[in-house]
């Protein structure tokens, strides 16, 4: 059961007001299975047919983190059981997750991707644009702005990863100061979860270092 014992391992390692999201993207039902054995209920997808079809075969007190970007159409797949969407990135989008959970009678709990490193990711807003996209949710009824979700670049250097996590890290105090309902702070992957830590992370999402490296 090495799914189990990484998973003992982690946890052991992260104080326990930090969620641990077991990233399970390619992986298969039985590896989820493992973890969700092991006492594992938070997993993160990142492609939305795929998290769909996990939802449909897999026990349903699983709680579902949506990690990778959301093309709006697709919104209304997830609507109905998602826990928490990351990957919010723009006005229109936070429109159709709203329209969604009034369809389905719930408040959808999000949180704004920003793009804190330029080279990883093309998605994300920048840190100036939070409140504004904050304060344009607060007049929406049925999506929840939580917090804010991040990724440092792709290197070894930690002093850019520290630095980079650092200035979502400020961001996100700000915000939590005015609003206590704001107070999720995702970042801290397989490579870096320790700097984000450091830098007051919540919320880690790590795949890899659970369920072994992906081949794509
Ligand atoms: C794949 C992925 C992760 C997990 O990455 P690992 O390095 O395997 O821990 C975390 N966050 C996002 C947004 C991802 O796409």
């Amino acid at each position: 059961m090495i799914i189990a014992d990484n998973l003992y391992e982690l946890k052991s390692q992260i104080p326990n007001h930090v969620t641990l999201v077991a990233v399970s993207k390619t992986k298969p039902n039985r590896l989820i299975m493992n973890a969700y054995d092991a006492g594992h209920r938070v997993f993160g997808e990142n492609k939305i047919q795929e998290m769909l079809t996990k939802y449909n075969s897999l026990p349903k007190d699983i709680k579902w983190h949506m990690i990778g970007h959301v093309q709006r159409n697709k919104v209304k797949y997830i609507a109905p059981f998602v826990s928490l969407i990351h990957g919010v990135d723009s006005i229109k989008l936070m429109n159709e997750i709203n329209k969604h959970g009034i369809k389905n009678n719930r408040v959808i709990k999000c949180l704004l991707q920003v793009n804190i490193s330029n080279e990883v990711s093309k998605f994300g807003i920048s840190l100036n644009k939070i409140e504004e996209l904050f304060n344009y949710s607060l007049s929406l009824q049925n999506i929840s702005i939580k917090g804010l979700m991040g990724m440092a670049s792709y290197t070894n250097d930690k002093s850019i990863i520290n630095s980079e996590f650092n200035s979502i890290k400020v961001k996100f105090n700000e915000l939590n100061k005015i609003d206590s309902n704001f107070n999720i702070l995702s970042i801290g992957m397989s490579g870096d979860y320790k700097v984000a830590i450091n830098n007051g992370s919540n919320m880690i999402r790590i795949g890899s270092k659970i369920f072994g490296e992906r081949k794509i």
